[in-house]
């Protein structure tokens, strides 16, 4: 099975919310779509799509003010939560044993994280994208238990740029033979970074890629149905 997860980062209030899940209700996909909302968004989770958090806290309930804890997450119903966004890493400042054990922590509530990996552009130019990917993936991922990956290089994100087909699956192709090693093989591999209809297509068959994340054209019925109709 394929996987579409939109990521609506902090955008989106209540009104665009309805408006997207009713477009998305007459839709039959093949694709499973799962739309990672922000908190605020997370008060009804009984939606034909599965909804998904952005950020889990590192701790229990307690004295954590302006934390969400995975009990207060399955409690909500959450079903899966994006864990090291490069934004969350860039602006949080979280490393990957932060990102690991928060996919830990969404596993002890019954949530799958969707651990998200990625080079920097410079690390892109100094050729560095297999070592960095291979390291970030080993040190991020959870020891026991279900996860999804998200291939996200951070020049690609809302950047309008991809890397070219040769370039994802020879990056994917890295990412099976590393999880192989772990026997995590059988994990999904999306694929995210400026993702749309148009190079949906060109992505799509590309051998190891089970999906894609999307950002900003998760947004908008306009843009989100045509990529799940191109994953049909
Ligand atoms: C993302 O932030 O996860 C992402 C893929 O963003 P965009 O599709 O806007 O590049």
């Amino acid at each position: 099975m394929k996987f579409l997860v939109g990521n609506w980062k902090s955008n989106g209030n209540i009104k665009e919310k309805k408006r997207l899940l009713g477009s998305l209700n007459h839709l039959k996909p093949k694709t499973k779509v799962i739309l990672c909302l922000p908190f605020t968004l997370l008060n009804d989770t009984k939606t034909k799509i599965a909804l998904g958090a952005q950020d889990i806290s590192l701790y229990p309930n307690g004295a954590f003010t302006g934390d969400i804890s995975g009990t207060m997450l399955k409690d909500l119903g959450v079903k899966y939560v994006i864990v090291g966004h490069s934004e969350r890493r860039r602006y949080h400042h979280e490393t990957n044993a932060i990102v690991k054990n928060k996919a830990n922590i969404a596993l002890q509530n019954g949530i799958i994280p969707i651990v998200c990996i990625g080079e920097s552009e410079i690390e892109h130019k100094q050729g560095k994208t297999r070592s960095v990917i291979k390291r970030m993936l080993l040190e991020s991922v959870p020891e026991v238990g279900k996860f999804i990956v998200a291939y996200e290089p951070r020049w690609a994100i809302g950047t309008g740029v991809t890397p070219t087909a040769k370039e994802i699956e020879s990056i994917h192709k890295i990412i099976f033979e590393t999880l192989k090693t772990i026997h995590c093989e059988k994990m999904p591999v999306l694929y995210g970074g400026s993702v749309n209809a148009g190079n949906t297509t060109d992505f799509i068959d590309i051998p190891h890629v089970d999906g894609f994340m999307v950002g900003r054209a998760s947004l908008k019925s306009e843009t989100f149905v045509p990529i799940i109709k191109n994953m049909n």
